[in-house]
């Protein structure tokens, strides 16, 4: 029998992965800019209570407009800066925001490894659970899309569907079949949860 000389106490944490467009902000189409930035109502008080709660707070997102020439990854990148300094008014802090750049349509002769970083791809969640010691079991997912949730539903986080313009009867029907609750938005899986 061996025995670990050093004591675990670095235990890993709980976490809400968010999707972005149509689960932080109003989804108006290619969002690079902070004048495109509508918070779902109620959006920074539940990470309030998320945070308070003791989840980190990690952001996944496609953003295949960088893929299709539509805006720069630095856009992308300022963009998120400026949400980060207007969670600052709520004492929120976002603890990883992680981006998907790539689009296997612009990208054929990228690393697989780099395309697989899109959802419903698993890297990202991979990586960011690797950075901040995250316990996928004790974790949630939030998006308003099926592919923000399969790969929650592959790592055995558990998922929520929120409702955006996207949500049509093929998507609760995708819901349905995969046992993925449907609630209006942020701040209501947060009430359901008690947070
Ligand atoms: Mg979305």
């Amino acid at each position: 029998m061996t025995v670990d000389p050093l004591p675990n106490t670095n235990t890993a944490r709980p976490a809400f992965f968010l999707d972005r467009d149509g689960t932080l902000n109003i989804d108006h189409d290619y969002v690079h800019k902070p004048e495109e930035w509508d918070w779902v109502p109620g959006v920074p008080e539940a990470l309030q209570k998320i945070q308070q709660a003791g989840y980190l707070i990690i952001v996944i997102t496609n953003q295949s407009g960088v893929a299709r020439g539509k805006f720069s990854l630095s856009q992308v990148h300022r963009l998120h800066r400026y949400a980060d300094r207007d969670l600052e008014r709520y004492g929120v802090k976002i603890n990883g925001w992680y981006i998907a750049p790539w689009h296997p349509d612009f990208h054929k002769n990228k690393d697989p490894e780099l395309l697989a970083e899109r959802k419903p791809g698993t890297a990202l969640f991979e990586r960011a659970a690797k950075e901040h010691r995250i316990d996928f079991s004790r974790s949630f997912m939030v998006g308003d899309k099926a592919t923000d949730l399969k790969p929650a539903l592959q790592l055995g986080i558990e998922p929520y569907l929120v409702v955006s313009r996207f949500m049509n009867a093929k998507l609760k029907g995708w819901a349905q079949t995969n046992k993925v609750p449907v609630l209006k938005d942020l701040p209501q899986v947060v009430n359901k949860l008690q947070l």
